[in-house]
């Protein structure tokens, strides 16, 4: 099967709802604009590219879909995604570029890669293809070979896969999952989530529907789907009183949500006061101070899927 079509005309809107939700934040958040700057780079190129990337991800109709997810195993077990190596090595070679003008630390890591590589020591393409969420040894391996900080290893990583396994996942499940599956991980490919978002009104297919839902977001492929609001996502807790929240009042669309059981925590965004589709790249990023706040209240980011 072919990638799934993917038109000028999405890409132009998906580019702009990217940069104006980038401003609101900026405004609210003026002290993530150098690095917000940089990392815009790199998503509207992943946006630009997405035309150019070439996934043949084994066909699933929507039946075996719903098989493999009663069956409560996520759909990479079952089937081939189909990344094709080319891709990710023309991907890689265009966000080498980027990264090299990111800044000093960016610059040194892609120089230090290209030298394993020169070495014999190491094969991006390879090792970018075997890239899965639940293979996190593969980055602590090579930065600890090559010498790169694991954050920094991880973030070419996700820049070059994301856009490819964002098309896998397009092309496998529908936008907001099916009701088949009312697990935390992820679906398509068995992912922790990194991001929830609560939406009261819409129900997220451009109907309207009275019932809130909430929504898990994977950052390794960019898949949304509904789960339970009521339920503690690291340890299945839903005893009342142990759902509790923090915010503040100067970021109405932004909480940490954590359970008092098992002091397990997850960012959570409100999905209706913000415009257009979450980008989870994007919110991430510039969440990212509510991880100190977290830990200051001693709690742990969600690791593991119950
Ligand atoms: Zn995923
Ligand atoms: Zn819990």
């Amino acid at each position: 099967m072919s990638k799934p079509a993917s038109s000028g005309r999405n890409d132009r809107s998906a580019l702009k709802a990217l940069n104006r939700r980038a401003e609101a934040i900026l405004k609210a958040r003026p002290a993530y604009r150098e690095m917000l700057d940089f990392y815009l780079t790199v998503f509207r190129c992943q946006i630009e590219w997405r035309n150019r990337l070439v996934v043949h991800p084994e066909e699933v109709g929507v039946e075996q879909v719903r098989e493999s997810l009663r069956k409560g195993t996520p759909l990479i077990q079952h089937y081939d995604p189909g990344v094709e190596p080319q891709s990710l090595l023309d991907l890689w070679v265009e966000m080498k570029e980027v990264f090299r003008r990111g800044n000093e630390v960016l610059r040194e890591a892609v120089e230090k890669i290209d030298r394993a590589e020169e070495a014999g020591d190491f094969a991006p393409v390879s090792w970018l293809s075997e890239q899965r969420p639940e293979r996190w040894e593969l980055v602590a391996d090579a930065s600890g070979r090559i010498g790169i900080e694991e954050s920094v290893l991880g973030a070419l990583s996700r820049a070059v896969t994301f856009p490819h396994w964002e098309l896998v996942a397009e092309s496998w499940l529908p936008q907001d999952g099916l009701e088949e599956w009312r697990r935390f991980c992820c679906p398509v490919c068995g992912g922790v989530p990194g991001l929830v978002e609560n939406r009261k009104g819409q129900s997220g297919r451009g109907g309207i529907s009275a019932s809130p839902r909430r929504f898990m977001h994977c950052s390794f492929c960019g898949s949304r789907w509904v789960v339970p609001a009521l339920k503690c996502p690291a340890c299945g807790s839903t005893k009342e009183g142990d759902a509790k929240y923090l915010f503040t009042a100067e970021e109405p669309e932004l909480r940490i949500d954590f359970c008092k059981s098992c002091h397990r925590y997850i960012k959570v965004i409100d999905g209706d006061k913000i415009s257009g589709r979450v980008h989870v790249g994007l919110e991430l990023l510039t969440a990212a101070h509510l991880d100190a706040i977290a830990q200051d209240k001693d709690l742990s980011p969600l690791e593991v899927c119950a």
